[in-house]
Formats: structure tokens, sequence, C-alpha cells
């Protein structure tokens, strides 16, 4: 690992011109540091300075977490673990507790941060063994294109075939979610604006400028909602597939949904079409809300090992719907 300085701002202004600070070569911002630092460790990323963002400052008890009318404003640096057990997270958006519930560790959740979770990088093996020259590293080839290619996206249509790793990510998709900014000329930003896909640009994930620091998050109100992840192994891994859904019910029957399915693309990826077939079912019809979801992987173009994932979708975008009514499918362990 190479030498770096660490900076501990007391200010998000000086967080922000420290990193754009042309003092140094690479400064980078620090969350939890959980990806951060394997990049580091990885050989991925060299930066000669640390912008340490817990050196604002705890988030004073309590208030990392804290209403926003009917719907949350969560801070940046309010940890995932912070998150699922929070009571208003849970009243009022409970599929945003739930998918950050279920990511990773119980460690790594107490470490990791809501904004650093949204910018974490691909998990694509390729892409983090430094020894692969691949698209996101400025070489002439996406290797998983034509190589191992199980964990890689259905959707996006390359030319990389990362899939997006983050499990807040989707759940905010469906609750509007919207990442609020400090340092830059932008205020804010959508999270349905905030990702782009690789043919847009293959270098990097994220639509943030340099300088740019997010402070909070704000949702919508989304009490019935819900999040399904399938995982190979339920802890120390990131999910095959999730879906995020947010319902309105009249009575048993869905009026309105918003679906956005996660792990399958480079990006969250909205399912607009499951969310019209939803509308009109009832929820106490399992087999109906399954019927609705059976289109959720239409237009997906698989990799050689990845059709699995085709299968494995509606399922989770069913279990999700389900989830969300308060009728949760349990699965055997
Ligand atoms: C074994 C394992 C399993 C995992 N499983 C999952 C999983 O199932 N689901 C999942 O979602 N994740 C999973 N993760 C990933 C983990 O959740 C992320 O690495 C973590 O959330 C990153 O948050 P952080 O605060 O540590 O970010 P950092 O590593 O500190 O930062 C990540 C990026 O965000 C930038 N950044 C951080 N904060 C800010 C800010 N306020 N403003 C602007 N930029 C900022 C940093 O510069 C950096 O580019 C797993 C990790 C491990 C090790």
């Amino acid at each position: 690992m190479n030498r770096f300085a660490v900076a501990r701002p007391h200010t998000v202004e000086q967080a922000s011109r420290l990193v754009t600070d042309a003092r140094f070569s690479l400064p980078v911002l620090k969350g939890g540091g959980m990806d951060l630092v394997d990049h580091m460790k990885e050989g991925l990323l060299e930066p000669d300075l640390l912008v340490e963002l817990r050196g604002l400052g705890a988030v004073p008890g309590g208030e990392g977490i804290v209403a926003d009318g009917a719907g949350v404003r969560i801070d940046g640096r309010v940890t995932l673990a912070e998150i699922a057990a929070s009571r208003i997270v849970n009243e009022r958006a409970p599929v945003v507790a739930r998918a950050v519930g279920s990511a990773a560790t119980p460690q790594v959740r107490n470490v990791a941060t809501a904004a650093g979770n949204l910018l974490q990088r691909p998990r694509c093996w390729y892409y983090r063994n430094e020894q692969f020259e691949c698209l996101k590293k400025g070489g002439l080839a996406c290797f998983a294109a034509d190589g191992e290619n199980k964990f890689h996206a259905i959707f996006g249509d390359g030319p990389c075939y990362i899939v997006h790793p983050s499990n807040l990510a989707p759940a905010l998709a469906v609750c509007d979610g919207v990442v609020h900014l400090a340092g830059g000329e932008r205020a804010s930003i959508r999270i349905a604006d905030l990702y782009h896909l690789p043919a847009a640009r293959v270098r990097d994930e994220h639509d943030l400028r340099p300088g740019e620091v997010i402070t909070h998050i704000t949702l919508a109100p989304a009490p019935r909602s819900g999040f399904h992840a399938v995982k190979e192994k339920q802890s120390f891994d990131w999910p095959l597939v999730m879906a995020a859904v947010t319902l309105e019910l009249d009575g048993a029957t869905i009026t309105s949904a918003r679906v956005c399915a996660g792990a399958v693309a480079p990006v969250p990826w909205p399912l607009p079409d499951v969310e019209r077939r939803l509308s009109g079912v009832r929820v106490d019809d399992e087999a109906a809300v399954l019927d609705a979801c059976s289109t959720a992987a239409d237009g997906a173009r698989p990799l050689a090992e990845n059709a699995y994932k085709l299968a494995l979708l509606p399922v989770a975008v069913q279990r999700a719907v389900l989830d969300a009514a308060g009728r949760p499918v349990e699965t055997k362990r």
C-alpha cells in the first residue's frame, strides 16, 4: 500500500476543499472506509490523501436519522446498522431498513456508511484484480463478457457487465430518494439520476462531481414496502438478485406499486411493466402476485453463466411484494 496523509476536517466545506486540493494528486473522501481501503489493499487505488468524514464529528445521538415531514432524513455518515435498527425508518420505509439490514455482515454494517454504500464500486472479479486491464481501468475489453460471468448483469447491454452492488440504492429508488450535496454547485440529485450505464461512461458508475460531498439523504414515506434478496450465502456476501417494492393498497388490492431490482444491471433497475401488472392484484393471492411478477426478467440478455437470474428475479420480486403487504414468505435456511 502507498504512503498517504489523513485529514480530519471539521466542516463539510473543508472536506470539499481538501478533496479538490491541487497539492495532492489523488485526494479521496473516506466514510467507513470498507470499500476504499479494500481498493487500496488490492492495489486499485493509490490516494495520497484520505479525507476522513468521521473527522467532522460523530453524528449526535438520535440526530442522524430524523423525521422529514412524513418521510425520513438520513445523515450520509450514519451506519447501515443504525439505519436497520431505526424505529423511524422501520415505521416509515421498512424497505430501506430491510435492505441494509440484510447487507454484508454485522461487522461491516457497524462501520459502513449510507453515503459510502451508495458509492461503493462494483465487485466484478476482473475489475477487482489489478492484473486485468478491463474497460473500467482503461483497457480495451470486458473480460466478463466471454469469461466467468455468473454474478454479472443480465440487463444493460454492456459493454461492461458489472452489477451495481448497493442494497441501499434500489430501496431508495422506490422511495423517491434524494441525495443532498455540499461543496459543489448542486444542492441535490435524485437517486434515479445518480448512476449511469457503462455505455454512457464506463470508468465510473455515479454522477457526483469532484468536490461534491453527500451530506444527507431524504426519502418519501413508504410504510407498505418490502425487500427480498436471494443469496448464495446468507452473510458475508452480496445478493445474486434483489428486489425493493413499495405498494399502495385498497384493502387487499394493490392500487399502485413501485418496483426496483438490484444485482441484475450496472444501475438499480426499475421494473415499470411489473408495476403496471401488479395494479389490481390482490396480495392474498400469491399465485396472482407471482403471475404479475413473471415478466420481471423480460428483455434481459443473460451471459453464458447467469441465465439462472431469469428464474430468480420474478421470485425475488414476488417475495418483496408479499413482504411489503405484510405477508412475508418464510425462507428455509
Ligand atoms: C464481506 C462483505 C460483504 C458485503 N456485502 C454487501 C451487501 O450485501 N450489500 C451491500 O450493499 N454492500 C455490501 N458490502 C459492501 C459494503 O456495504 C460497502 O463497502 C460499504 O457500504 C461502503 O461504505 P463505507 O462507508 O465504508 O464507504 P467508503 O469505503 O468509505 O467509501 C466508498 C466510496 O464512497 C465515497 N464516499 C464516502 N462517503 C462519502 C460522502 N459522504 N460523500 C461523497 N463521497 C463519499 C468514498 O470516497 C468512496 O469512493 C459488503 C462488504 C463486504 C466486505
